[in-house]
């Protein structure tokens, strides 16, 4: 490839803008010509492409969301929407491309592909819900955001003996919830891909109130129940008070952590790599500190495993 482009696609996340620095730099590096493309693949069809060059992405290794801004855009689902996006690459000589985003934007990626422009996925969504990469590019900085709520939230609750609710994001995959609730001592962990029972909870609950705990801490991901439903359950079953916190949007904003910067720095600086080596339809993604490309196909067919073990160990520290 000689010319190549980069994208940022479905909802936005932390480090997305240091993924695009590290594309256009070090496609820059490797002598080949940069471009960006605006809002996703609706700037593909609207043929919103741009030259970068190293002064472009300046100032925003540091910045939450996309410079590159994002969009769902529905004729891209379509055969004819997705030839015009090829076609407006392909007329300004581009025949490489690099999309940030979510399983969604990969399925449009992997089209792109087969129309002959060669790709590159880079995991791009808070939810860590790809799989082939042990981390996707915005996780760690929302898992902090969270953690942080929670350690405000223990302060008022432990003065009050009051439980809290809090409900993340997290719609099939309950990471957030999971790194979120170990990492700030929550008392119950509720995620889509366990079954839980509120009696049980609610039970656990009224025995540690009674043996001296202050506060009681439950992290719901979105996907297995909404935070105001838990807590009218919880209340009506114990007559504790549960105060809920839905963290929306909140989530996805604010600075990335370093861990998310470095993770978009490599995975940018890899993808162009692989194109440049000829490699095509590919997800870039980092397993046990390895950078690794896997099948498109494959990763959008497969579902992420779920961290029994982690799981397990929080539930076990809980108590
Ligand atoms: P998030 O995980 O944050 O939802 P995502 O990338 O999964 O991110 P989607 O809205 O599912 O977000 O997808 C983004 C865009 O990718 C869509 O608006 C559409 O333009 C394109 N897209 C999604 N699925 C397909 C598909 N099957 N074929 C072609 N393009 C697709």
């Amino acid at each position: 490839v000689k010319k190549i482009a980069v994208l940022t696609s479905g909802g936005d996340s932390q480090g997305m803008n240091a993924a695009v620095r590290a594309v256009v730099r070090s496609g820059l590096y490797h002598g080949l010509e940069v471009f960006a493309v605006q809002r996703g693949y609706a700037g593909l069809i609207n043929d919103d492409i741009r030259e970068m060059d190293l002064r472009s992405v300046g100032d925003i290794i540091q910045r939450g969301g996309t410079i590159l801004q994002s969009a769902r855009c529905k004729e891209f689902m379509s055969p004819e929407g997705q030839q015009l996006g090829a076609d407006n690459l392909r007329k300004r000589g581009i025949d490489g491309i690099v999309v940030i985003g979510g399983d969604g934007s990969y399925q449009g990626a992997n089209k792109l592909s087969k129309l002959g422009i060669k790709t590159m996925g880079i995991p791009g969504t808070i939810d860590n819900d790809i799989p082939f990469t042990d981390i996707t590019i915005g996780f760690d900085t929302a898992v902090s955001i969270v953690v942080d709520a929670i350690n405000k939230l223990r302060d008022t609750m432990s003065s009050h003996e009051r439980s809290s609710v809090v409900e993340v994001m997290g719609r099939h995959c309950g990471d957030i919830a999971l790194y979120a609730g170990l990492a700030s001592g929550a008392e119950t962990i509720l995620v889509p891909e366990v079954p839980y029972d509120l009696n049980e909870i609610a039970a656990r609950m009224a025995t540690n109130f009674s043996q001296g705990k202050r506060h009681s801490i439950i992290v719901v991901a979105e996907g297995a129940g909404k935070g105001e439903d838990i807590a009218a359950e919880i209340m009506r079953r114990n007559s504790i008070e549960a105060r809920v916190t839905v963290l929306g949007h909140i989530q996805r904003g604010g600075a990335p952590t370093h861990n998310d910067r470095i993770l978009a720095s490599n995975l940018g600086d890899f993808a162009v790599r692989k194109l440049i080596e000829g490699d095509s339809g590919k997800s870039c993604g980092i397993i046990k500190g390895e950078l690794v490309a896997t099948d498109i196909n494959t990763v959008v067919n497969s579902k992420k495993q779920f961290n029994m073990e982690l799981y397990e160990l929080a539930k076990r520290l809980s108590q």
